[in-house]
């Protein structure tokens, strides 16, 4: 069979090949713990899901989610967008609902990018904002996210001609794998730069529920100006656990969304009418599990930071994502010696900072989605390996 040639220009998604790998371990016997995995390992709220096994048992709800009068989902989006980051969006013209925000970070690249066209693209980056843009037949300029910059991009390190020509940029705060927030005046600076170059803003914001101590990520959509020049997309699968449900949601400008719509309305057919009853249910219902889960992403962070400062690792201390990201040891050619390495010798799989992009080499992250006395074992094995 002759597959087009656009599939040879990016790789398929990291977790799946090491799915296999990893099993295969598994299967042989191995205590593998797979701190690769940005999976939560907590579940959604139950009132989450008694309203979706509710919503499931009734007959009529089981044809085309385009064929039922609007439920109050764009609404629940809105609101719950106003109460959490006091922002106002029509949820007529300024929200839109996603299959995940996965579909949004996929279908954006066709709805502002035409053949040729630069996307800014942070490196390193979470994998899906790569191959989107090359799907689309975009060019990527890669913005390298530096440690002595805090990791937030210098815009004012972007060529001018670069800048003209291109089209959008990512932003992703708080970000996956570096974990570093984004400061109130990053967002302002960013606002008046895409503002002069007339760039599109791409605001990925997943982890905006995943905070802790006092810190409160905020949303690029406060800041004045934001819905002039970008959307942000958010999700349920950091906030409400609930990465399975394949929940996400976009909001800010009016003709980003309306061409987002208007692909959606081929590419797939609404949200199952379900699962839109469950999130309205979860945006409206109470958020007090998110503390409980926060405080216990926390004291797992606090057992990882401790473990890798131990054996004399450097990091900055995540205030937000349940990821921590570190240099690596000394004595290792690049990062991905070094976690295959340590996966060969102590079943413990942690993912090297260069597959997320070149500028993430010398650094490796950790999912802190086990529960803490696993995590402890997995820096105890990590102490040995090194010593
Ligand atoms: C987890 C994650 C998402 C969320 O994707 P969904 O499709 O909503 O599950 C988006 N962006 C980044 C950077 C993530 O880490």
């Amino acid at each position: 069979m002759r597959t087009a040639k656009r599939l040879e220009a990016f790789d398929a998604y990291l977790g799946t090949a090491m799915n296999v790998i990893l099993t295969r371990m598994k299967d042989d016997g191995k205590d593998v713990i797979n701190l690769g995995l940005g999976d939560p390992d907590v579940q959604p709220p139950e009132n989450q899901r008694r309203a979706l096994a509710d919503a499931c048992m009734d007959v009529d709800h089981h044809h085309y989610p385009s064929f039922y009068s609007p439920i109050p989902l764009k609404e629940a989006i809105a609101d719950w967008y106003r109460r959490h980051f006091d922002i106002r969006c029509d949820p007529e013209t300024e929200v839109l609902p996603l299959l995940g925000s996965a579909d949004g970070l996929f279908h954006i690249h066709t709805c502002l990018l035409d053949h040729g066209d630069i996307a800014l693209v942070p490196d390193p980056c979470y994998p899906a904002y790569v191959a989107g843009v090359t799907i689309a037949g975009g060019v990527i300029e890669n913005v390298p996210l530096k440690k002595e910059n805090g990791f937030l991009p210098d815009l004012a390190a972007v060529e001018p001609k670069v800048a003209q020509k291109a089209k959008m940029i990512w932003v992703n705060y708080p970000n996956n794998p570096t974990a570093a927030v984004a400061t109130e005046e990053f967002y302002q600076d960013l606002i008046d730069w895409a503002r002069r170059y007339d760039v599109a803003v791409i605001s990925d914001n997943p982890y905006s529920e995943v905070c802790f101590e006092d810190y409160r990520a905020p949303s690029f959509l406060q800041f004045d100006g934001a819905k002039e020049v970008g959307v942000e997309f958010n999700s349920l699968s950091k906030a409400y656990n609930a990465c399975g449900w394949r929940i996400g949601m976009m909001l800010g400008n009016k003709d980003i969304i309306a061409g987002m719509a208007k692909i959606k309305s081929h590419s797939d057919r609404g949200m199952f009418y379900p699962l839109q009853v469950a999130a309205t249910e979860a945006l409206n219902g109470p958020t007090d599990f998110m503390v409980e889960r926060n405080r216990m992403y926390q004291k797992r962070r606090d057992v990882v930071v401790k473990g890798l400062q131990d054996i004399g690792l450097d990091l900055q201390i995540p205030r937000a994502t349940f990821y921590v990201w570190a240099d690596i040891p000394k004595g290792f050619k690049d990062s991905k010696e070094f976690c295959f390495r340590v996966l060969d010798e102590i079943a413990v799989w942690m993912i090297p900072g260069s597959m997320y992009g070149g500028c993430g080499e010398g650094f490796f992250r950790i999912a802190l989605t086990h529960p803490a006395e696993r995590l402890a074992e997995a820096m105890d094995r990590l102490r040995n390996f090194l010593s």
